[in-house]
């Protein structure tokens, strides 16, 4: 099977959000479509080719793919937000992350869909809704 042009989906991806295809751009979104998980913005910069955008060209690289919804925020981890691709993801709802308590790894649950949670209490309105799960994955069992 040919490998997918990572490259050209995320070119595609811009284009779909108008938003100019960047060197930076491109290469935030080949990653987090290479990944498949959450990734901080420091495991980002590093899979990017290390040295070869800084700090801040990240932080804003990533501002402007979470403004148009190509990115969203999954979790906070060691005071890190992990920043996926948001297509697997619907508004109101991200899919369950399992992250495994003995490796640290976190994998998306794509195929589950959890009900909405109702409200607890008078006056706390839920917009989202996000569930971590935390175990065993099938390496560490
Ligand atoms: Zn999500
Ligand atoms: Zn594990
Ligand atoms: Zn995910």
């Amino acid at each position: 099977m040919a490998k997918p042009n990572l490259d050209m989906q995320a070119r595609t991806m811009l284009k779909a959000a108008a938003l100019y295809c960047t060197q930076g751009r491109v290469a935030i979104l080949k990653v987090l479509l290479k990944a498949g998980r959450p990734l901080s913005q420091d495991q980002i910069a590093r899979r990017s080719g290390p040295g070869r955008f800084d700090k801040v060209t990240i932080y804003r690289t990533l501002e402007s793919l979470l403004k148009v919804g190509l990115v969203h925020k999954a979790f906070m981890d060691k005071r890190a937000w992990h920043f996926e691709l948001a297509h697997n993801c619907t508004e109101s709802q991200c899919h369950p992350h399992f992250t495994c308590t003995s490796c640290g790894d976190t994998h998306c649950l794509t195929e589950i869909s959890l009900p909405m949670a109702k409200s607890p209490h008078k006056g706390f309105v839920i917009h989202r809704q996000q569930v971590r799960l935390e175990g065993l994955c099938p390496a560490c069992a």
